[in-house]
């Protein structure tokens, strides 16, 4: 029975997410419908215009299936030991644009003999990517971004610090819920993705936050298999 119940736990919790992609899918895309239509009859000024509202309109469907793909269907999922510092380095690369436009500086700090983490590469930096970039999207004035690996019981421990807006108390408890969003370019999936990844892998993570003042997220990443798999 008890296996029954995940999996209607399962069922639901799916009927809930596949009702929310439906919603927020289909808001871009009939404004997308309305665009076509008026695009005829346009002229070529308004037309431009238009095109770019539509472009926009698009590039968010293409934001949630994105963030979506992960979830939806895995990929060739394989553990292997993993190299953090190397992950991290390569995440900070790749979103370093986006903190230097924003004036934003990120610092890593990282311990002696890290081990190596047991887990998917590519969600790892998932989860990585997201986390970060929650980071550098929080801070609307010029600030730092703290990252830091060490090691914690038999875990490695990531730790991520911004100085952004921080997330209100009774927000904290409920992160990971999808659609929730503050952003008006938002899709509210990250962070569930985030969450999926984590317990994947067996790892923790948890948030403490204060309000204008900033964020500061802890994951803990196993360097083994775990036994109960
Ligand atoms: P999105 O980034 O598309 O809004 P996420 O799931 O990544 O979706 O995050 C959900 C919400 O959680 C964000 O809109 C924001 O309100 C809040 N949040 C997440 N990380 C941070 C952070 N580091 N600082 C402040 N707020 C955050
Ligand atoms: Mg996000």
């Amino acid at each position: 029975t008890e296996e029954l119940m995940l999996k209607s736990e399962k069922l639901s919790v799916l009927g809930e997410l596949a009702a929310g992609v439906a919603h927020e899918i289909r808001n871009p895309l009939t404004s997308l419908k309305g665009f076509t239509k008026l695009l005829t009859d346009a002229d070529d000024v308004i037309r431009l215009e238009y095109l770019r509202i539509m472009e926009s309109e698009l590039n968010r469907i293409n934001d949630i299936v994105g963030e979506l793909m992960l979830v939806a269907k895995p990929q060739a999922v394989s553990f292997e030991y993993t190299n953090m510092q190397e992950l991290i380095y390569s995440v900070v690369r790749l979103l370093e644009t986006q903190a230097i436009m924003r004036n934003i500086q990120i610092w890593v700090n990282i311990s002696d003999n890290i081990p190596l983490v047991y887990g998917v590469e590519n969600q790892l930096k998932q989860l990585f990517i997201n986390l970060l970039k929650n980071a550098i999207e929080s801070m609307d004035k010029d600030g730092e971004i703290h990252i830091k690996i060490g090691t914690r019981n038999d875990s490695v421990l990531l730790e991520l610090k911004d100085q952004g807006c921080g997330i209100p108390a009774e927000r904290l408890k409920t992160l990971g819920e999808p659609f929730y969003t503050t952003k008006e370019k938002g899709t509210g999936l990250g962070l569930m993705v985030c969450f999926k990844i984590i317990e994947e892998h067996g790892g923790a993570i948890q948030f403490s936050s204060v309000e204008n003042e900033g964020t500061k997220v802890e994951i803990e990443l196993p360097t083994a298999p775990s036994s109960s798999k």
